[in-house]
């Protein structure tokens, strides 16, 4: 049995978790074992659960390191990863060696950071990856295809955990404005 690598990637409202669900309900749909994780420090909606913004929702293990991963995926067909954007490096190894294994590894995060640059171990595992899906959100400025995530107040921090208070999906026109 041979086991790859998918990414869900695009900006904050993109779906990115919306269409993660669907693809594991799927899973489920077939008999597959799935397991799901997302970082600990992302409990914007849920404790445990995965929720996008349009909640729908899974339950998920919250963990700290990338490492928990390899530990505790265990027997199963399937791993979904959520916000892997936060995730240290070595993530990238973990996936490529959960498919090297025999599993499906469904990976999403966001492609860029607030400024527009590619986001923690993102660009690695979309290097990696078989398929990659960007999935756009829609821009709050003018209704065009947005593809970044505009952060509207004046922290610099990479990581910022916001919602709506805090960011909006924008065009690559609205974004430099
Ligand atoms: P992501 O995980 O990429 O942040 P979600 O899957 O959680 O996205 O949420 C997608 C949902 O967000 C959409 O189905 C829609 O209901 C809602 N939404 C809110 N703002 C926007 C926007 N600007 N563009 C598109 N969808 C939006
Ligand atoms: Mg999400």
């Amino acid at each position: 049995k041979t086991g790859w690598i998918e990414v869900v990637c695009g900006s904050m409202f993109s779906g990115k978790t919306e269409e993660l669900i669907r693809r594991l309900n799927r899973a489920r749909i077939a008999k597959q074992k799935v397991a799901i994780f997302k970082p600990s420090i992302d409990t914007r909606y849920h404790q445990a659960n995965i929720v996008s913004h349009n909640a729908s929702s899974i339950s998920s293990t919250p963990i700290q390191n990338s490492i928990e991963i390899l530990h505790l995926a265990g027997d199963c067909d399937v791993v979904g990863i959520d916000e892997a954007q936060f995730f240290d490096e070595k993530i990238v190894e973990i996936a490529n060696q959960l498919a090297n294994e025999g599993k499906r590894v469904i990976v999403a995060g966001l492609d860029m950071d607030f400024q527009g640059n590619p986001f923690g171990p993102m660009p690695k595992l979309m290097a990696i990856a078989e398929y990659i899906t960007k999935v756009h959100a829609v821009c709050m400025v003018c209704g065009d295809v947005a593809n970044y995530s505009y952060r509207k107040t004046a922290i610099k921090e990479q990581v910022m955990l916001g919602e709506t208070d805090s960011y909006e999906a924008r065009c690559r026109k609205c974004f430099h404005l």
